[in-house]
């Protein structure tokens, strides 16, 4: 089997490449050619520990297998990333083990690569400021993935923690966007396209604050009771998901669907809209909201890029169980 680490994940592993194998997983789990086992997720009772296994299959990509891993809290004082998994891809004709996978770069171009296909897909083409909403770890992938989407000619920030926001500023200089920090309702008013990549467990964007026409990909929202969004701007807007089934119960929609100001059936997987089987944005004025909930077959599909690249380019070791 093949030993894929983190630095050649790195190494191998580019935004184009996550894009595409992620753009294609949508589509292939909308054909009922892909889909996501059960997910496990435990509060194991150690370390304050979060810890479970995401997993599923890709008929069409041929991606059989699972990430598993979590949130260990304490990791920040030990010098280590609190978000820890790995990816275990196996050979879907016989079974065994082909690769293990260093899951927490993978993670991170996942995500942005997520939130970059709803961008791709539903975003106004003229949208021209980005608004980020959050500025921890992900936030800085976002922002390089979704700068790539449109002609955006600049950046709009805010973070409860104000001071996590010169490092995204960085990336902005470094993309030659301008960056500026706002409160919350003046980057809603300026903003064309705006990512929510934050543990917040209320609101922090309020409906009457959304001008028309916006794009918001609401990234944070990965389980029961975290929230970004006020639930009234799904009501007013037309919703998509990865995964309907997550997007109700653990992702931002499960909010207006709690307060039954949307339907299960007012969601659309974004890969319907990829396959063209569905209708994106219908004119300039919708507002769009993608809820990215972060399923594991974009983790295989990025998984399986990565073995396969490392491969071919000679960086994979190779051991026999
Ligand atoms: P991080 O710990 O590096 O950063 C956390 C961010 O949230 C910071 O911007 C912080 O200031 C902000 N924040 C913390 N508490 C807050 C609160 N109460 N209100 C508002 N903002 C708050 O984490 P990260 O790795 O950047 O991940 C950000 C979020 O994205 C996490 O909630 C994580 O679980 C989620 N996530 C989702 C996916 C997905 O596929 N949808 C994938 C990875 C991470």
């Amino acid at each position: 089997m093949l030993v894929v680490t983190e630095e050649v994940c790195r190494e191998v592993v580019g935004r184009d490449d996550a894009f595409t194998a992620v753009e294609n997983v949508f589509a292939a789990m909308a054909k009922g050619d892909a889909y996501n086992f059960p997910v496990i997720r435990e509060a194991i009772g150690y370390a304050e520990a979060l810890y479970g296994f995401k997993s599923g299959f890709d008929r069409q990509g041929l991606a059989l297998g699972l990430k598993s891993g979590g949130y260990w809290p304490g990791n920040s004082d030990k010098g280590l990333t609190n978000h820890q998994s790995t990816v275990f891809l196996f050979d879907p004709d016989t079974g065994q083990l082909r690769a293990l996978v260093g899951g927490n770069y993978l993670t991170a171009v996942r995500t942005a690569a997520a939130s970059a296909v709803s961008i791709s897909h539903l975003a106004r083409e003229d949208a021209k400021v980005l608004g980020m909403v959050g500025a921890g770890h992900q936030a800085a992938f976002q922002l390089r993935a979704a700068a790539e989407q449109r002609d955006f000619e600049k950046v709009v920030a805010w973070n409860l923690h104000p001071e996590m926001l010169d490092s995204l500023g960085d990336v902005a200089k470094d993309l030659g966007l301008p960056f500026d920090v706002k409160e919350r309702e003046q980057l809603a008013a300026e903003a064309d396209v705006i990512i929510t990549i934050t543990s917040a467990h209320e609101p922090l964007l309020m409906k009457q604050w959304i001008k028309p026409g916006t794009h918001i990909a609401c990234m944070g929202t990965d389980t029961i009771g975290k929230q970004e969004i006020d639930p009234a701007v799904m009501a007013a807007a037309k919703v998509f998901t990865d995964e309907v089934a997550q997007s109700v119960t653990l992702g931002e929609c499960q909010h207006a669907i709690n307060e039954k100001l949307i339907l299960k059936d007012d969601i659309t997987p974004i890969g319907s809209v990829i396959n063209g089987s569905a209708q994106g944005r219908s004119s300039a004025e919708d507002i769009t909201v993608f809820d990215g909930t972060g399923v594991g077959l974009q983790d295989l599909a990025v998984a399986h890029v990565a073995a396969n690249l490392a491969e071919s380019l000679g960086k994979a070791q190779e051991i026999s169980l």
